[in-house]
C-alpha cells in the first residue's frame, strides 16, 4: 500500500532527539529558542513563538486580540475544522465564506461578509498555495470597512482595523511577491503536525509581522507568559541558580513547544529548501504534467506570477463528475493500493456547523470543489516507481468510471 504522508525520519532526526534526550533538558528550552530564531531567518517576518499545535497558535491570536463574544471572525468554508473551532472557542461566531476556483477564500466574499462585528479575517493557504494578500489588505484599509471597525481591546484600537490572522498550516515555504509566508501579513500561524510539510511529531509557530506601532519582539514576550500558565519565569530562568521566586500575571494557556520536537524541527528546517521542497516540487511537477493530458482533469495552480505554492498538496480536480463519481473513483485508486485523500470536507457539511445553521447549498464553489476533488500522495520518501504507481491507478480509475458513464 502506498500510504498518504507518511513523515520523514531518518538518522539525522534519530540523532537529534536522542542529543536533546541527552542534553537533559526536554521541555521548551535552548533548542525551541533557537528554532524560532531559526524560523524568522528563514520567513523574514518580525519574531516567531513556537507553540505545541497551529490550533493554539490560532486560538491564542485570536485571544490576544480581544476576540470574544459578539464578535464576528470571517474564514474560509473550505478549511479544516480546526480554523473555524478556535472561532467558537472563544466565543466568537465564525463567518464562513466561499472560495475561488485556486481554493482559498473569494476576495469580494470576504469584502461582502464584513460587518461592525468583524474582528478577524482568516485566509488560508490552501495546500500551501498564498491567498492574494495585497488584495486582503486592501480590504481592511478600505475607507468604508475601517469606518465599520469598532474597537473594543486596547491591541483593536493601536491596530485601528481588522486583524489579518493568517492560517498558514500548509504554506512554509510558500512566496508571494517574492517574500515568503509569516512575512506577508500581520500574524500568520504554521502547522507542524505530523503530515505537514516540515514537521515536529505535534507543534506550531506564531509568526509575528505586525505593523507599526507595535513592538513584535514585546509581544512576542507577552505570548511567551501567555502560553505558560501567565507565569513571569519559565522552567529554564527558574532553574538558574537561587532564581525560584515566580508571579502568575494572567490566568494563562498551556501550549508550549518541548524541545524533543524543537529537535526535529531543527533538522527539518536546515535542509526544508535544498531538500525536502525540491523533492515535493519534483513530486507535484510529475503529476502535473502527467494529468495535463488528459481533458478531464482540472489541475491545481502550483506557481504563477505572483506566488509559488509550498507543495504541500496535490489537490486534483475531475471534470464534469459528481460525488458520487469522485467516491467511485477514491475506491478503484484504494483498490490499486495507493492512498488518496479529500481536502477538505466544507464546514458547512459538518454535522456541528450543519446545527449552526451553515447550509451547503450557500457555498456552492465549496461543494462543486469538495465533490470533484482527489488528494494524491506527496511526501519525501515516495520512489519514482511509486508515482508511476499513483498516476497509473488514478489514471485507470478515473477512465473506468468515465467509460460506464458514458455506456449507460
Ligand atoms: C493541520 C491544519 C490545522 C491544524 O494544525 P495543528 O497543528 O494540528 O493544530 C489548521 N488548519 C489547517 C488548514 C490545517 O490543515
Amino acid at each position: 500500500m502506498i500510504p498518504f504522508a507518511p513523515p520523514r525520519i531518518d538518522q539525522a532526526i534519530i540523532d537529534e532527539v536522542v542529543a536533546a534526550l541527552k542534553s537533559g533538558w526536554i521541555t521548551t528550552g535552548p533548542r525551541t529558542k533557537e528554532f524560532e530564531k531559526r524560523l524568522t531567518a528563514y520567513c523574514g517576518n518580525k519574531s516567531t513563538l513556537c507553540l505545541n499545535s497551529a490550533t493554539a497558535g490560532l486560538e491564542i491570536m485570536l485571544r490576544w486580540f480581544g476576540v470574544g463574544e459578539g464578535d464576528e471572525v470571517i474564514l474560509p468554508a473550505y478549511t479544516y475544522s480546526a480554523t473555524a473551532n478556535v472561532v467558537v472557542h472563544c466565543g466568537a461566531r465564525p463567518v464562513l465564506v466561499d472560495i475561488g476556483s485556486d481554493f482559498n477564500m473569494n476576495v469580494a466574499n470576504i469584502k461582502a461578509a464584513v460587518t461592525s462585528k468583524t474582528k478577524v479575517i482568516m485566509p488560508v493557504d490552501f495546500a500551501g498555495l498564498p491567498c492574494d494578500y495585497d488584495a486582503v489588505l486592501n480590504v481592511v484599509n478600505d475607507p468604508a470597512v475601517k469606518n465599520l471597525f469598532i474597537a473594543a481591546a486596547p491591541v483593536q484600537s493601536q491596530l485601528g482595523r481588522i486583524l489579518i490572522l493568517s492560517d498558514a498550516a500548509h504554506s512554509v515555504g510558500a512566496n508571494y511577491k517574492n517574500k515568503k509566508t509569516g512575512a506577508l501579513t500581520d500574524v500568520s500561524v504554521f502547522s507542524f503536525h505530523a503530515v505537514k510539510n516540515l514537521t515536529t511529531a505535534e507543534g506550531g509557530a506564531i509568526a509575528l509581522n505586525l505593523p507599526e506601532p507595535f513592538d513584535n519582539d514585546e509581544v512576542y514576550k507577552f505570548l511567551c507568559v501567555y502560553t505558560l500558565h501567565g507565569q513571569n519565569k519559565d522552567a529554564l530562568a527558574k532553574m538558574q541558580k537561587g532564581n525560584w521566586k515566580y508571579d502568575i500575571i494572567e490566568a494563562g494557556y498551556k501550549c508550549n513547544m518541548t524541545d524533543l520536537c524543537a529537535a526535529i524541527g531543527l533538522v527539518e528546517l536546515a535542509r526544508y529548501d535544498n531538500d525536502m521542497l525540491v523533492k515535493r516540487k519534483l513530486i507535484c511537477d510529475t503529476y502535473f504534467n502527467y494529468f495535463k493530458q488528459f481533458d478531464w482533469s482540472e489541475l491545481p495552480v502550483l506557481k504563477d506570477t505572483s506566488r509559488e505554492t509550498s507543495y504541500h498538496l496535490f489537490p486534483l480536480r475531475i471534470k464534469g463528475i459528481t460525488e458520487s463519481m469522485r467516491d467511485e473513483i477514491m475506491k478503484r485508486i484504494f483498490d490499486k493500493d495507493v492512498s488518496v485523500n479529500v481536502h477538505f470536507i466544507p464546514l458547512p457539511m459538518l454535522s456541528y456547523y450543519k446545527n449552526m445553521g451553515f447550509n451547503i447549498s450557500d457555498y456552492p464553489v465549496a461543494y462543486d470543489t469538495f465533490a470533484r476533488e482527489i488528494t494524491l500522495p506527496v511526501f519525501y520518501d515516495l520512489t519514482e516507481e511509486q508515482l508511476k504507481m499513483v498516476c497509473n491507478a488514478v489514471q485507470e480509475a478515473v477512465s473506468s468510471v468515465l467509460q460506464e458513464v458514458v455506456n449507460h
